[in-house]
């Protein structure tokens, strides 16, 4: 007679699945900070479908998509589910796994119970008509998180996965080593290789950011694998050993460098030409790591707003910058001459598929993936270990927590098939940046759901507009301009054309961005129609102040051209909402 619960370590026979399990909960009314998020509970072991797999968890890994879920944002994954008919009113996490296979269910041919096996994390359905006909399973509308945008994930003794989702362990790994390294490898393994011409060869210079990191370790010896130079990045020199061990050619210090950030305006000259000279002077340090005046043919991007304009920048001319996440934003600025005139690629890249992820572990089997594992933690101690991630207070690298295993070490083997450097990184080595957004967050899209409410109390633009247009002529000189500015004390003048029309206007950012690189003397003798914003933005006086306000913002414009019936007649800028809003 079966058990009905089996003490944590206390391996069932094999085969034997018992009604329930221990498992480490997030539930909605204790969503907050991760120590008292997770809590241990038992519940029912959940059942399989046919193309399911239940794998008793030896050890998982620790992912941020799983701090986020016991934050409970920017999404509250147990009510997104329960909206989507799953009945559960908690959320068992865990996106990394190894273990051993309990049960198959009847169309499962891919592994047979007491298999040794590491799971990925892309879940699908295989109903899906796009699936059916073979398209990439990452496309799919039907693809999701395993363990995060879906339950019964790898902080329990049980997990539900699909067959797919299922690959052989690495013998010569550890239960904790081989359940850290699935998730960022797959991931760093579609970046690299599955953009088609674009994708890493032999000989090729790869640019990766985060090189002591999660998804920039496994990047590094990826590219190694395929014959490429690869050139890490990473915030000290403490970490350079640890990359340049795991193959790097050679690493940069990023904070060496200071002109990160969003590119300055494309007319503004002094601020561009310092950023030019900033990125200049990486561009030759990454000739100098190389001993060669060559640029990244790929560039393996994460940091996102911060980065991304020096990536497009130094990326070789039909190159590719391949991006997965945006940890320091997601308004990334491209200089978009840079983007066509030396035809370089921009592209987007989520988790891996089912074949890429196999490919991924191909070389794990091989020996020739580290997984990085920089720390593991007891089965007690996975809150803490999400904590420290939450707090930022965690290594670089992988880490992950025993679930069945009863000690640490336990799992390998077999030798691995080549002598592996152990690469260690700096003691008391932590992160020191932002924790990231999750991976996968949901995105509106065209056939959304849900009605969009848009509140709005009703005001138009003629009950706060000025009413009268200060204008000048094209042919006017910016010290014409600046006069009428200073003497009438507005920020900006419509510039009129021969038969009254407004044909663009000169704001105060014009002018200073005019001043930009230039004498005064240079900058008074230009003409309005060199330096003003063309095509006059106008809304009429009937448009509700609300949509004045987004035409304002989305065109970064502190102020609209207010016509009736197409004839200018006032202004209204940003100051006059301003002015709204202190009731004034
Ligand atoms: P990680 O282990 O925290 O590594 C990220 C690295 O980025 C850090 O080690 C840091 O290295 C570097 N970094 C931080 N701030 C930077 C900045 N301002 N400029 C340049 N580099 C900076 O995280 P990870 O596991 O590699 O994941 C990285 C990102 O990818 C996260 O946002 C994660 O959510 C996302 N991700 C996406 C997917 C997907 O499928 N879409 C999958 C996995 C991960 P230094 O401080 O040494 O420079």
């Amino acid at each position: 007679m079966s058990k009905q619960l089996y003490e944590l370590g206390e391996k069932p026979p094999l085969g034997e699945v018992p009604e329930k399990m221990h498992a480490w909960l997030v539930r909605q009314d204790r969503f907050g900070k991760p120590t008292e998020a997770f809590q241990q509970e038992v519940v029912n072991t959940p059942s399989i479908a046919d193309d399911e797999v239940l794998v008793y968890v030896m050890a998982a890994g620790i992912n941020y998509n799983n701090v986020w879920a016991a934050l409970g944002i920017p999404v509250n994954v147990i009510a997104a589910r329960n909206k989507g008919g799953e009945p559960e009113d908690f959320h068992i996490g865990g996106s990394d796994a190894s273990g051993i296979v309990y049960k198959v269910g009847k169309d499962v041919t891919n592994v047979k119970v007491g298999d040794e096996v590491v799971m990925h994390c892309g879940q699908y359905s295989r109903n899906c008509e796009w699936v059916k006909k073979g398209g990439d399973p990452m496309y799919s509308p039907t693809f999701k998180i395993w363990g995060y945008e879906t339950n019964y994930g790898s902080f329990a003794q049980f997990t539900r996965v699909q067959a797919q989702q299922c690959m052989p362990k690495p013998r010569h790994m550890t239960w904790e080593e081989s359940a850290a390294y699935t998730l960022v490898a797959a991931t760093a393994w579609r970046m690299l290789h599955g953009w088609g011409a674009s994708s890493i060869k032999k000989g090729d210079v790869a640019l990766i950011w985060g090189g002591a990191g999660g998804l920039g370790s496994m990047a590094i010896q990826i590219a190694k694998a395929v014959g490429a130079t690869s050139v890490a990045m990473v915030s000290g020199e403490d970490k350079f050993d640890y990359c340049m061990k795991l193959g790097a050619k050679g690493c940069i210090n990023r904070n060496d460098f200071d002109h990160w950030g969003m590119l300055p305006h494309w007319k503004d000259n002094a601020g561009y030409a310092k950023w030019l000279k900033g990125v200049r002077s990486f561009g030759a340090k990454i000739w100098e790591v190389l001993g060669e005046k060559r640029a990244p043919n790929i560039v393996f991007e994460h940091p996102g707003e911060s980065t991304i304009p020096t990536s497009i920048f130094v990326c070789e001319t039909g190159g590719m910058v391949v991006v997965c996440a945006g940890t320091t934003g997601y308004n990334a600025t491209v200089d978009l001459r840079y983007l066509w005139m030396r035809q370089k690629r921009l592209q987007g890249s989520h988790f891996a598929n089912t074949e890429q992820a196999n490919q991924m572990n191909e070389l794990a089997l091989r020996g020739l993936l580290d997984p990085c594992m920089s720390r593991v933690f007891t089965y007690e101690e996975l809150p803490i270990a999400h904590q420290l991630m939450h707090d930022n207070k965690h290594p670089h690298g992988n880490m992950s927590v025993l679930i069945g295993a009863t000690e640490f070490g336990q799992g390998a083997s077999g030798k691995p098939p080549v002598a592996m450097v152990h690469p260690t990184l700096p003691k008391g080595d932590v992160h020191t940046t932002p924790a990231p957004y999750p991976m996968s967050v949901p995105l509106p899209s065209i056939a959304e759901g849900e009605a969009l409410t848009i509140a709005d109390d009703g005001t138009r633009v003629r009950d706060l507009m000025h009413r009268g247009i200060i204008s000048c002529t094209p042919d006017d000189t910016v010290g014409t301009v600046a006069k009428i500015m200073v003497d009438k004390e507005i920020h900006a003048v419509v510039v009129m054309d021969e038969q009254g029309m407004a044909v663009g206007v000169v704001s105060q950012t014009d002018m200073v961005l005019a001043r930009q690189g230039r004498t005064p003397d240079q900058a008074r003798s230009m003409l309005a129609r060199e330096v003003m914003t063309p095509g006059c933005a106008t809304c009429d006086a009937d448009m509700l102040l609300s949509d004045a306000v987004s035409l304002l913002t989305a065109r970064r414009m502190h102020r609209l051209v207010v016509t009736e019936k197409d004839q200018p007649v006032g202004v209204l800028s940003m100051t006059d909402v301003v002015r709204k809003i202190i009731g004034e």
